[in-house]
């Protein structure tokens, strides 16, 4: 049986078996083969935290020029900026010394057709209304603003003056920052 965890083809084009999972740990392997300890430390060396979408389209190192033990990367559905964000950036900030913050959402988000719908859907389903909001939005720019003014008003964080926000276009790869103030 196919499930969708399954990789029934490698880049050749034949048949492997294995789950995806399988697939990730072989990788690993040949990674940790060719990998040698940096010996760096924990604390990011640009003093940044990015929180973004988990979007599979957005390669944050990539789009940002980032290296390894640059910063932190916060990713979750939407890069939305919930209590558990700011449980992340508190600890980014007061344990390992990030000052700025990058806020980063994207174009053709999942988060767009969704609605808090979604949560009477489950409840109807499974007999439990879900704890946590969906974090729907319909205007990203907007969306982008409210992350922003979330950070800047979190009584936890300890450096508020340098928090930008921006969406990722992802059919150009380029960012468009975010006026906080429009
Ligand atoms: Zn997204």
């Amino acid at each position: 049986m196919t499930t969708s965890a399954s990789v029934p083809t490698d880049p050749d084009g034949a048949t492997t078996g294995g789950t995806v999972t399988d697939r990730l740990v072989e990788a690993n392997q040949r990674y940790a083969a060719a990998f040698t300890d940096p010996g760096m430390d924990a604390r990011p060396v640009l003093r940044v935290a990015v929180v973004a979408c988990m979007d599979a389209r957005l390669d944050l190192h990539a789009a940002l020029g980032l290296e390894l033990g640059d910063c932190h990367t916060i990713r979750n559905a939407g890069g939305v900026v919930t209590d558990d964000v700011i449980r992340s950036l508190t600890i980014s900030q007061r344990k390992l010394g990030t000052r700025s913050v990058v806020l980063i959402h994207h174009t053709g988000c999942g988060l767009e057709s969704l609605t808090e719908d979604f949560r009477t859907e489950l409840e109807l389903e499974v007999g439990q209304r879900p704890a946590w909001a969906v974090e729907s939005f319909s205007d990203v720019d907007q969306d982008v603003r409210q992350s922003m003014q979330r950070v800047r008003t979190s009584p936890f964080l300890q450096h508020t003056d340098d928090v930008r926000g921006f969406v990722f276009d992802v059919r150009t790869g380029l960012l468009r920052e975010v006026d906080p103030a429009s």
